[in-house]
């Protein structure tokens, strides 16, 4: 009997060594499942929302809007002249550029508002519980905090100058689609590109 209880006392020991074995595995897969799952929702230049990301939240933002009754606003952003930033002064500098209109945006919102890089040099931003009074307000503080800033490269002290961004903007209408609501943004967006940009 003590033989076969040392016996079962050993090969217990050595199936809880496999379970923690298994435990740790198990964890590190989730942590990965975790940090994938994030990358797949991020842009790598920005850091912001990808495209999969506005198209998952904004559909579903949309929804609670129309079932809380709140205003939601949604801002279509597009840097202005973007190619000639890149034909000067080269993609890294046009990197750069993209990621601090990034910054900006994020800086311009509040937390619960979405940005999201949608395109290229295309940005939108989806704001929760806003009226088109305060869209506007938005708006145009992403607007002016952009232009009234001239860029330099900061190794160099090269100047790129002004930046402008234009932008569109849409207060959803209920029963309107998604795609309904970015193409009215973006409507808007194509009509200050036409009125000068800025
Ligand atoms: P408009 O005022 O009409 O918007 O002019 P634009 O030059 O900004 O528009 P256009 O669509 O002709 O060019 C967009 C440019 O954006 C061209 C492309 O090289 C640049 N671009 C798009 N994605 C990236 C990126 O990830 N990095 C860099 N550096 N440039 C990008
Ligand atoms: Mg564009
Ligand atoms: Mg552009």
């Amino acid at each position: 009997l003590i033989e076969d209880t040392k016996l079962i006392v050993t090969s217990n020991t050595r199936l809880n060594k496999r379970l923690e074995t298994a435990n740790y595995d198990l964890g590190t897969l989730q942590l990965q499942l975790e940090h994938q799952r994030s990358a797949a929702l991020t842009d790598p230049l920005t850091g912001l929302a990808n495209r999969r990301a506005f198209d998952q939240t904004l559909a579903a933002t949309t929804e609670n809007a129309v079932a809380d009754s709140l205003p939601l606003c949604l801002l279509m952003i597009d840097i202005d002249h973007f190619k000639v930033v890149n034909d000067t002064h080269g993609h890294v500098i046009g990197d750069k550029v993209l990621r601090y209109i990034a910054g900006v945006l994020r800086e311009s919102v509040r937390g619960e508002d979405l940005v999201a890089r949608y395109g290229g040099e295309e940005f939108a931003v989806v704001l929760l519980n806003t009226t088109s009074e305060g869209a506007k307000h938005v708006a145009e503080k992403i607007r002016s905090r952009i232009a009234d800033r001239p860029l330099k490269q900061v190794n160099t002290g090269i100047a790129i100058g002004q930046v402008t961004v234009s932008l569109g903007l849409a207060l959803f209408k209920k029963g309107e689609t998604p795609e309904q609501f970015i193409e009215r943004a973006d409507r808007g967006l194509y009509t200050a590109k036409d009125q000068g940009r800025n």
